[in-house]
């Protein structure tokens, strides 16, 4: 439920996070609503700035194509409710000159109950400092108090922990929302309802039917002069051991009791804990070169000239569990790997071949789930070619957001879960012992990759704007996948 009276603050508000999408996230809820009354929004970061610099950067990626009056309006009305405060990250007395400014905010709410939330769109280099000085310099006496984190959260296992130790110090877990957004994501917050809301589907969901998963995430673009922060972390981290991790275990888990948090949390963690470490051998490495006009990644000035760092990373990874023992799931994301202009993230299921004998090499079904750009859920199926002779072609059932759902406006990631944070809602953010197996099964392959147990492996190389690395098509059909064979097309004229 929403509390009213609330002061939400974000530290970082100079930063990239807070101008792309934690202003334009308040902004969208505030437009339509849904944001607590008498709720105001501190800005808090080193940069000095005035209030009328620090609305532009706000609301600058706040979206009126058209130029609405309307919305022109809201924004007006939404840069009269945020303010701003410059100060330290280290310090007490910056965050007391914080709490100053708080308090006569506060000092306009009625009710005695004041609560806050508090963001932090920072660097993980300053997680700590700033949540042990909030704790200490801000925190409310008299009402609700919560922090969001985003990520990294730690670089493997053991500095996870240290972290999630170090904010346990100050913060409860009932008061910590680690965010991942792809969980606020539609697409992947309709992957349970899809499962547990029809049997059609809820049936066929298991090893007895399903030949191998594939869960991948493309993105258009290389480092382009941001490979400094890339270059430390890699694709398996910025991308793999979060949210694909976190697509994977909503797609995999067992029916929850309840769809109460600690309830759908609790199926999550069973079943990551059943999934192995990852090994080398069920890893292709890769990292863009040069093409189509596009630098490298080693042409990045800010990498490193010998930088073997992967910029693509295909892994295999098994549950052992009775539903799924045996059914690889291929985890698959890259950079520089698509030649449009928008990333793309799918869940590909493909099931088993029908029994031979009457049908011989027909097109194995698949479910995809495309989370992104344009949401959608097809079927590929099988169906007879109109006509007087028997012949059998793939098609399709097709689920296309847009259109069945024309009129309705999607909420951004961010927006869906800081309105879950002011509910205090914590299905959609990931837990302690969450985060503690997802590091669990990748620190081995990455202690690897860093030759912490001897020499760094090579990553192979692809075309930027190409789909991979060309080993990659050997590497999925080592698993079973299976490309539809008799040429399935799309009548793109449908696309909505
Ligand atoms: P950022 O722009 O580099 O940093 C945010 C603000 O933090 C900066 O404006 C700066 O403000 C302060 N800052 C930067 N480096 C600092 C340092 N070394 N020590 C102390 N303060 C420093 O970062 P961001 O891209 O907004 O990301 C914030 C967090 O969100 C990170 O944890 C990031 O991984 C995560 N994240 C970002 C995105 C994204 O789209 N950018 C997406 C997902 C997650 P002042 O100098 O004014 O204090
Ligand atoms: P697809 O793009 O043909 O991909 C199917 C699989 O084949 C993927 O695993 C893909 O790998 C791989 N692949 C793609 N191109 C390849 C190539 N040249 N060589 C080897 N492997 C290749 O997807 P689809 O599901 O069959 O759909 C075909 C097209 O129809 C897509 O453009 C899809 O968006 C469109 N479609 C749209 C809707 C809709 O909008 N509702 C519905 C149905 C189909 P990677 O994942 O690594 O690329």
């Amino acid at each position: 439920e929403l509390k009213d009276n609330t002061l939400i603050v974000v530290f970082g508000a100079s930063g990239d996070l807070a101008k792309k999408k934690t202003f334009p996230a308040l902004f969208g809820l505030y437009r339509d609503g849904y944001l607590p009354e008498g709720v105001h929004i501190v800005g808090y970061a080193r940069t000095k700035m005035d209030e009328v610099e620090f609305h532009k950067r706000a609301t600058q990626y706040i979206k009126n194509p058209n130029n609405d009056e309307t919305i022109t309006a809201k924004i007006e009305e939404f840069k009269k409710l945020s303010t701003y405060v410059s100060g330290g990250y280290e310090d007490d007395e910056s965050f007391q000159n914080l709490e100053k400014h708080l308090k006569e905010i506060e000092a306009t709410y009625q009710a005695p109950e004041k609560h806050r939330l508090f963001y932090l769109a920072l660097p993980p280099s300053v997680f700590i400092p700033v949540a042990t000085h909030v704790k200490k310099n801000n925190y409310a006496t008299s009402g609700v108090n919560r922090i969001i984190v985003e990520k990294p959260f730690g670089r493997d296992f053991d500095s996870s922990r240290e972290l999630l130790s170090a904010l346990k110090s100050s913060w409860s877990e009932d008061e910590t929302f680690r965010i991942d957004h792809y969980l606020g994501k539609e697409m992947v917050k309709n992957i349970l309802v899809l499962r547990f809301a029809n049997i059609a589907l809820g049936a066929a969901w298991d090893k007895n039917s399903i030949s191998n998963v594939q869960i991948t995430f493309k993105e258009p673009f290389g480092t382009e002069g941001r490979g400094g922060y890339f270059d430390e972390f890699g694709i398996i981290r910025d991308i793999m051991q979060n949210h694909l991790m976190q697509v994977l275990s909503v797609l995999t888990m067992e029916r929850p009791v309840s769809f109460a948090a600690e309830d759908i949390r609790d199926e999550k963690v069973k079943v990551l804990r059943a999934i192995s470490p990852v090994e080398a051998k069920d890893t292709l490495l890769g990292q863009y070169v040069g093409a189509n006009g596009k630098p490298g990644y080693l042409d990045d000035d800010t990498v490193p000239h010998n930088s073997v760092c992967p910029t693509f990373a295909a892994t295999t990874l098994h549950i052992n569990n009775p539903r799924w023992e045996g059914v690889p799931f291929i985890l698959k994301a890259g950079k520089g790997t698509w030649p449009l202009n928008e990333a793309k993230v799918e869940v590909r299921i493909q099931f088993k071949d029908v029994t031979q004998g009457i049908f011989k090499d027909i097109s194995r079904d698949e479910l995809v789930l495309r989370i992104q750009p344009s949401e959608a859920v097809y079927l590929k199926l099988n169906a007879k070619t109109p006509g007087l002779a028997t012949k059998v072609l793939p098609t399709e059932m097709d689920l296309t957001y847009k259109r069945r759902f024309a009129d309705i406006k999607i909420p951004e990631a961010y927006e869906s879960l800081i309105l879950d944070a002011l509910k205090g809602d914590h299905s959609n953010f990931v837990r302690d012992d969450e985060l503690d197996v997802a590091w669990k099964i990748f620190t081995p392959i990455l202690h690897w990759i860093e030759g912490k147990n001897g020499p760094r492996p090579k990553p192979v190389t692809y075309p930027y704007g190409s789909r991979g690395p060309k080993e990659l098509e050997a590497f999925i059909h080592k698993y079973g996948y299976r490309r539809t064979e008799q040429g399935y097309s799309w009548p793109v004229t449908n696309v909505a």
